[in-house]
């Protein structure tokens, strides 16, 4: 039988960083390669997490990197392919060729489950690669399965999927079980219904009666004969992130924590929300001035990459974002939006600059 090659890509976010933690911890007998995607454009805090994660895993962190062998850093590189062309929300190069084609040349031809942290207080679903060898599972979700794999299970033959809940220990919830299976999606019951009705039937159960169905497919995961996975009923959200990373005594990189500012005789507190490329065209405005102001070298190199007409952002280039009036009224903008959020006690990320985590590259950000 093919062996199945078990991955967790290192973002350089605190998700992924604290999943790969989880999963030593939890799964000790899980045999996981650990790999990141260097862009060579990541702030030194990225890296040194890195580091500090290879100490703890007490493994190797395999660096992938796209256009080996350049003479240019991986981001250089295709950058020069594309003729200065700068990536865009739109135009995603970066993505495809800094992280995702490396990722998949990386597993080949093998079998692989590619587990993601994907927080289970997130509405988000993460990257399910195209490719049939790759399976993306979700250990901090009550619902482990991609989109793709719940979808078939729920439009399985009704008969056969009946006749699964033979091969799975349901005791007296077998026919609540049926009954749930048997249940036609409509418009106003959709399948995410459907999935949350068996779910509280029985996280296990649901888990073991989809674990069945995988065999029917050619799903990596159907060709193991247990999965350890299958009896989690964890749900791990943001706090528990934060937790495990300090507690593991990796850390949290620092720019997660909260800055102080004053702008207009009021208070505010910035930070950056996100793993990724010093110059990733995702982030906001403020997170733009916080690069400015903590790490003006790197603002200035990506200054630096706005030329010929292209710019990181659609509406105003780097040099003038930066003019005093203008990161006046950034500031000003985004002390309001805090006022109006809800508190969160965190000493870490930004309530409102949280809520785009989910955004974008999720290949770069998890
Ligand atoms: S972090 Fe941003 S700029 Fe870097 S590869 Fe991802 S999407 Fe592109």
């Amino acid at each position: 039988m093919a062996k199945i090659r078990h991955v967790l890509g290192i973002s350089g976010g605190k998700d992924s960083a604290a999943l790969a933690i989880y999963m030593k911890d939890k799964y000790p007998n899980l045999d996981i390669e650990y790999y990141t995607s260097d862009t060579g454009k990541e702030l030194d805090e990225t890296y040194q997490l890195i580091e500090n994660l290879k100490i703890y895993l007490g493994k190797p962190i395999q660096i992938l990197k796209g256009a080996e062998g350049s003479h240019l850093d991986p981001f250089d590189h295709f950058l020069q392919s594309y003729g200065g062309y700068l990536p865009s929300s739109m135009s995603r190069w970066c993505t495809k060729k800094l992280k995702l084609e490396p990722f998949e040349k990386y597993v080949g031809e093998d079998l692989v489950v590619s587990y993601v942290g994907i927080r289970g207080d997130e509405d988000r679903e993460g990257y399910i690669s195209r490719r049939t060898n790759i399976q993306s599972i979700f250990p901090y979700r009550q619902n482990i399965w991609s989109e793709d794999v719940v979808l078939k299970f729920l439009n399985f033959d009704l008969e056969k999927a009946v006749a699964l809940t033979d091969t799975v220990y349901l005791g007296k919830k077998k026919a609540d079980f049926i009954d749930v299976l048997a249940k036609e999606v409509t418009p106003k019951y959709n399948q995410q219904s459907k999935l949350s009705e068996l779910l509280n039937q029985g996280v296990k159960e649901t888990n073991y009666l989809i674990f069945e169905f995988l065999k029917t497919t050619s799903y990596p995961l159907a060709k193991e004969s247990d999965f350890p996975l299958l009896d989690n009923e964890d749900v791990i959200v943001r706090d528990d992130v934060f937790r495990i990373l300090e507690e593991s005594g990796v850390g949290v990189p620092s720019y997660y924590k909260k800055v102080d500012f004053e702008e207009g005789g009021k208070k505010g507190q910035y930070s950056r929300s996100r793993s990724g490329c010093y110059f990733c065209f995702f982030q906001q405005k403020i997170e733009w001035v916080w690069l400015y102001e903590q790490h003006p070298e790197l603002y200035q190199k990506a200054v630096e990459y706005e030329k010929d007409g292209y710019n990181w952002n659609q509406k105003e280039s780097l040099s003038e974002l930066i003019r005093p009036e203008r990161i006046k009224q950034i500031k000003e903008d985004y002390i309001k939006r805090q006022e109006q959020a809800t508190p969160i006690k965190s000493q870490y990320l930004l309530d409102i600059l949280d809520d785009s985590e989910g955004e974008g590259c999720a290949a770069c950000f998890i």
